[in-house]
């Protein structure tokens, strides 16, 4: 039987505010001297009063709206209780009933140029916990992250495959980054996910029971950790077995899932509105203005692209989706005036260099103008497209200006069509059994003469040329 999994992440994101979520600790604490950004509000004290950064959920909201979310006119925040010893207040303030944003989607693209929509049912802010560090026989806690503000991204369970997952978190990552609302580095604990997952017999429609892995914090791990508990789950039918709807734990170093809590062992959070925290009223007036300082998004950069510019849908979403390429891209394009083929040297050409050496396109040596101008020289018939290839090399690496740098190598395309006519002369004289199979109507034999003359030009004259002398003299 074939089995097909069914995924839906949970990804916490921390908002890069200046301060916490309900104090006024400062939210820059990579690498901070262990409780040095507390206050009683952070640290749980008795009393406390706790008051909402306007500026976290602002960027929630522009985040969300990023995402395609409704933003409901009223929402509020809710107690999560659960005991941990890097909790002091005894629970998380989060979202229940009434999350900020629901209902929106993300747009992605597989390796294989598949393009799908994933659902995303909520984004809710809540505030973080702290951090425990084991350290032998003792266990240290740092309050640095405790009342963080994170907003939390639920998918629908739309996700059929790893490779779907990761592409789906990276594209979050994207968005969250584009609109500046997080930081999103997961070596920072910035970004980290919880999966579900379950399998069912392909064709059911039903899903199966669902293991959740909390925690994970890179990309490698989330892929790692699905491609694991896929086949666990599989094997685990296969062999007459039951799913048991569970948490279970990920380790990197050993690359397995082990199992947590079971069902009934599962948290009862006791959700209760939040006294302490009025609810959240968002106006219309409000989401328009945020909505206003979104930036053009990937996915309608990549629609864009691809109506104004005629790219391929694969082209225009990996040019889209890296706002420095996208910049690139449309500064060389408006050199060149040729996006197709603009997009071609670019991502080919300058990213096959540039991969090679694990550069990035902010690396590059070569201007953007440069390029585009160089696409300009071989689309105007200057210089030939084998040529072009020929100098990239040297073009990148002294970001040469490409018009000088073919004058002075003397690249240009044999603009004297005389002397081509003499060398096509000369190439069919040579060639006479091929010029025979070429009348016989072999065509073969007319692109063998093409490259004969292209080879006694040293790949300066224009192949098109060529092809229409060629054809005159053997009429
Ligand atoms: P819970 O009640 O366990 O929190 P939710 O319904 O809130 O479950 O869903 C949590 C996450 O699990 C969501 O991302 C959702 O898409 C995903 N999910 C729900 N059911 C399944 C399933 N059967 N298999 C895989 N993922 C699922
Ligand atoms: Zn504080
Ligand atoms: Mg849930």
């Amino acid at each position: 039987m074939e089995f097909e999994p069914v995924i839906g992440l949970e990804v916490h994101c921390r908002i890069n505010t200046k301060t916490k979520m309900f104090c006024r600790c400062s939210n820059t604490i990579f690498n901070a001297e262990p409780n040095s950004h507390t206050c009683p509000i952070c640290m749980g004290f008795p009393g406390m009063l706790p008051l909402i950064n306007e500026e976290a959920v602002k960027k929630a909201i522009k985040a969300a709206l990023a995402l395609g979310c409704e933003i409901p006119g009223f929402s509020k925040m809710d107690r999560k209780s659960y005991f941990y010893p890097d909790l002091p207040k005894g629970y998380q303030i989060s979202q229940y009933d009434l999350p900020l944003s629901k209902k929106g989607r993300v747009t992605i693209t597989l390796k294989d140029g598949t393009v799908k929509e994933i659902g995303v049912t909520r984004l809710h802010i809540e505030d973080d916990a702290g951090k425990l560090t084991h350290a032998g026989d003792s266990t240290l806690v740092d309050f640095n992250r405790s009342g963080t503000p994170l907003m939390e991204i639920v998918s629908e369970p739309d996700l059929r495959s790893a490779e779907e997952a990761s592409s789906y978190a990276r594209q979050l990552q994207k968005i969250v980054r584009y609109v500046d609302c997080s930081d999103a580095d997961m070596e920072k604990g910035q970004m980290r996910f919880d999966i579900n997952v379950s399998v069912r017999p392909k064709g059911q429609k039903e899903f199966g029971v669902k293991a959740e892995v909390k925690n994970l914090n890179s990309f490698w791990s989330l892929e790692k950790c699905l491609e694991y508990e896929i086949k666990r789950q599989i094997e685990t039918l296969e062999n007459g077995g039951k799913i048991a709807q569970e948490t279970r734990g990920w380790d990197d170093k050993t690359g397995v899932t082990v199992s947590q809590r079971s069902k009934e062992e599962a948290a009862d959070y006791r959700y209760f509105p939040e006294p302490d925290v009025p609810p959240l009223v968002v106006t219309r007036a409000m989401v328009e203005e945020l909505r206003k300082e979104i930036p053009e998004l990937p996915e309608a950069k990549a629609n864009r692209y691809q109506a104004q510019y005629g790219l391929s849908a694969y082209d225009a979403h990996l040019l889209a989706e890296d706002s420095s390429l996208a910049a690139y891209f449309e500064e060389a394009n408006k050199v060149s005036g040729q996006p197709k083929k603009t997009a071609n040297w670019l991502l080919s050409e300058l990213m096959g260099l540039l991969n090679k050496n694990s550069l990035t396109i902010a690396d590059s040596k070569l201007s953007a103008a440069n390029l585009g101008k160089l696409v300009k020289l071989v689309e105007d018939g200057v210089i030939t497209g084998k040529i072009a290839k020929e100098i990239f090399p040297e073009l990148y690496e002294q970001n040469a200006d490409p018009e000088k740098f073919v004058k002075e190598k003397g690249l240009k395309v044999m603009g004297d069509t005389g002397e081509l006519e003499k060398i096509c002369q000369a190439v069919i004289e040579k060639n006479a059994k091929t010029v025979v199979d070429f009348k016989a109507g072999n065509e073969r034999a007319f692109g063998a003469l093409i490259g004969q003359v292209m080879g006694a030009t040293k790949g300066t004259a224009n192949p098109k040329t060529v092809n229409e002398i060629l054809r005159k003299l053997l009429s």
